[in-house]
């Protein structure tokens, strides 16, 4: 890997980290002490807001500017709200909750850039190691942030406090500034600006999005209150979990990580959510015991963040690996959020099913979600798989069209025969038709899709991420035509290869439009194309 990539990233991460742990673990305890009502100290998690809806104006940084310039201004925005707070000592609380909510907001666009920028520069094989350092990274900032920073704050004050988080934030840009980040062409970010949320493939991931940290967030949340109601202190709690378990789950996400680069996406997300839902079983295990020992409790719950942290990674990974470089921050911060809200709905349901079914039984229902994750992540993931695209007329398709289409199908995940519709064209069967008699022609072949359009291929091509054209070659002039077009194709989109598969010996003669000539002049054409084509060809001749 390019040795610069990943302290980029690394600072990135921990700088959003920051002011979020900072922040969180500091407001609750200073809205308190002004004396403010437990109301207003929960609505103050709103404040939060940001993370949750980034996703809503995440498409605009693909299409303006760079993600380096977004992450420029965010993290500049930033220092700016920290230095004001520093100016006034942060004595001012409501100024404190407006600059929690300002940094909340250049934090989570900070994000959403730096995942863009993470999926455009990350090679495939790089993805999880950076994972890995981007959960480690975020979660080492919030500690930071919540310990470090807080304990300078009692110590020393707002203005010195504000001030060095202000310089941390400019601090954190450095390795960014000195990397060189290829800008987007105009060209991509018009395709970026065409290219819809929704494309084939992705429901499924999202929904693996969704359930994966289901059980998991189900169960964490309701540690805290099972350890205190067994008589554990702040000072044990901070310990167990602070220390202790947070270090286990940085050292999970980056073995996580490390271990997906190497065992690939799919048993990583089935190996680590085993793991997953064995150590929340830990939670369940621990509840149903009168007594638990302080080793058993610090044994269980650094294997319960550990897993946690492998489980984000590989997740993780998946996620960028279903992002298009075109639309990068959109496409990942959708999944992102998607993550965000399904763990926080379950952290705040957690306290009802705890309070209905006491801490036992609830911990043994977050362990059935957990596994349920394991069974979500084999049937859901399947390998992004290479797609192939077969266009023509095919007016009619011709056993010609079925040969290519046949082998093609062998060749690759997924084969998409494309009925290229040009209204200015003469054509015997509607664009309707022509792709009703190929998909018919084709039910028997599993992994073909028949679609049809009135725009380019390459844009269809983009749209679903194929990156091979297949083309029929009968002949010399058919090679000649070809290759020309090939190189056409070629230079609109670079990431897509045609390639020419050659024709069965005996139709090299035969074309659609030969077909036709043939059936005016009353031939049998019934050795010449499919059974549906036929059939429909005698459907016409008869009206
Ligand atoms: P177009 O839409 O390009 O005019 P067609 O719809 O006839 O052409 O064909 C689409 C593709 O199928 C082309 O790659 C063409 O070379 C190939 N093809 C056409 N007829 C045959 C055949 N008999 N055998 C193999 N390939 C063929």
């Amino acid at each position: 890997m390019n040795g610069k990539k990943l302290p980029v990233l690394a600072t990135l991460y921990l700088a959003q980290g920051l002011p979020f742990g900072f922040f969180t673990q500091a407001l609750p305890v200073l809205l308190r002490k002004d004396g403010r009502t437990l109301e207003q100290i929960g609505f103050a998690s709103l404040l939060a807001l940001p993370w949750a809806l980034k996703f809503v104006w995440a498409p605009l940084v693909d299409r303006f500017g760079t993600q380096k310039k977004w992450i420029v201004a965010a993290q500049l925005g930033a220092a700016l709200v920290l230095f004001a707070l520093a100016m006034i000592g942060g004595g001012d609380l409501d100024a404190l909750l407006a600059a929690a909510f300002f940094l909340n907001l250049a934090a989570a666009t900070q994000d959403v850039a730096t995942d863009g920028l993470a999926v455009r520069m990350l090679e495939e094989k790089e993805r999880g190691l950076a994972n890995g350092v981007q959960v480690a990274g975020y979660r080492l900032g919030m500690i930071l942030g919540g310990g470090v920073l807080l304990a300078l704050y009692e110590s020393t004050g707002g203005r010195f406090t504000f001030a060095a988080m202000a310089l941390l934030s400019l601090l954190a840009l450095a390795p960014l500034l000195r990397s060189d980040e290829s800008p987007p062409t105009v060209e991509s970010r018009q395709a970026a600006a065409k290219l819809p949320w929704w494309r084939p493939g992705i429901g499924r991931i999202l929904i693996l999005a969704f359930v994966y940290k289901l059980g998991e967030a189900f169960a964490s949340a309701m540690l805290r209150p099972l350890l205190v109601d067994r008589g554990l202190g702040l000072t044990e709690l901070g310990a167990m979990l602070g220390t202790a378990g947070f270090l286990a789950g940085l050292a999970g996400a980056l073995a996580g990580g490390f271990l997906t680069g190497k065992i690939g996406r799919r048993r990583s997300l089935i190996y680590f959510g085993v793991l997953q839902a064995s150590s929340v079983a830990g939670y369940a295990l621990i509840a149903s015991l009168e007594h638990a020992s302080l080793a058993i409790l610090y044994a269980v719950t650094s294997f319960e963040h550990f897993a946690s942290g492998m489980a984000t990674a590989a997740l993780f990974t998946v996620m960028m690996d279903a992002s298009r470089r075109e639309r990068a921050a959109g496409d990942y911060t959708l999944q992102a959020s998607v993550v965000v809200i399904a763990t926080g709905l379950a952290s705040a349901l957690s306290g009802v099913s705890a309070g209905a079914l006491g801490y036992r039984d609830h911990f043994v229902l977050a362990t059935v979600l957990a596994v349920g994750a394991v069974f979500a992540a084999a049937y859901l993931y399947r390998r992004p798989g290479r797609i192939a695209i077969y266009a023509g007329s095919f007016d009619p398709p011709t056993l010609g069209h079925l040969s290519i289409v046949e082998r093609a199908s062998a060749m690759f995940d997924r084969l998409i025969v494309l009925v290229a519709i040009n209204p200015d064209k003469k054509v015997m069967f509607s664009g309707a038709e022509r792709a009703a008699m190929f998909a018919e022609a084709t039910a028997h072949l599993a992994n073909v899709e028949v679609a049809s359009t009135e725009g380019y291929v390459v844009d269809f091509a983009r749209e679903r991420g194929a990156t091979v054209l297949v083309r029929g070659l009968r002949g010399s002039a058919d090679a000649d035509y070809e290759t020309k077009m090939a190189h056409v194709n070629q230079s609109l989109a670079p990431e897509l290869t045609t390639i020419f598969i050659p024709a069965e010996p005996s139709l090299l003669d035969l074309s659609s439009t030969r077909l036709k000539e043939l059936l005016q002049t009353g031939a049998d054409v019934s050795g010449l194309c499919p059974k549906p084509v036929l059939a429909k060809l005698r459907l016409v001749a008869d009206e």
